[in-house]
């Protein structure tokens, strides 16, 4: 086609797709499910006792290309456990002002207690909504689950939680169905959005 016609076929272009379907969703009247690997807002896991699975070990927080994520650890006592082991996470914070749900974070954390659902509803009206605590993040407890501080219910020692995890065991997660992320186990192939 000679140069001059160049304008006339980018209008064709354009006039072509004046009598292709329109997929416009009347959101939010409309909500349609994302692909399962979308990566959502996070959550925080528990083991199947109710236990959290942080410990507060900051790796999410050095990983995070946008310092979205704020983590202060404490250590756990006999007398008030939050996690097996040592340690877990006191102050939980992340900043959804900064978030740009890349996931590095999920990939950091070593004991999958971080991952990411499938909500992406995260818009608000005051820069304070948006810094969500661990309470917002944490999972919700499941039937059987029992809230902390208490004693591990499901072994002796960390690693018998950690060899759980690997051998399919998990704990909660919101409900699966929506490309929820449903296995959170630190080894497992794990449904986790990548
Ligand atoms: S998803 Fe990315 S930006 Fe958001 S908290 Fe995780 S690492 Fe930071
Ligand atoms: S979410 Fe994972 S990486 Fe972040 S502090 Fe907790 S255990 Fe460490």
């Amino acid at each position: 086609m000679p140069d001059f016609l160049n304008p006339i076929k980018g209008f064709g272009v354009t006039f072509r797709q004046m009598f292709r379907k329109v997929d416009t969703v009347q959101y939010p009247e409309v909500v349609q499910p994302t692909a399962p690997r979308f990566h959502g807002r996070h959550q925080l896991n528990r083991w199947p006792d109710g236990l959290e699975k942080c410990i507060g070990c900051e790796l999410c927080a050095w990983a995070c290309p946008a310092d979205a994520i704020y983590v202060e650890g404490a250590d756990n006592t006999e007398e008030e456990r939050y996690s097996p082991g040592e340690r877990y996470g006191r102050v939980y914070q992340i900043n959804y002002l900064r978030c740009i749900l890349c996931g590095l974070c999920i990939e950091a954390c070593p004991t999958r207690a971080l991952t990411m659902t499938n909500e992406y509803e995260l818009a608000d009206d005051n820069r304070e909504s948006l810094i969500w605590t661990k309470e917002q993040l944490v999972a919700p407890l499941l039937p059987g689950m029992e809230a902390p501080p208490h004693p591990m219910r499901l072994g002796e020692t960390e690693r018998d939680y950690y060899e759980l995890g690997a051998s399919g065991i998990v704990g909660g997660s919101q409900p699966a169905g929506d490309g929820e992320i449903a296995d959170d186990s630190p080894s497992a192939g794990d449904g986790k959005t990548e």
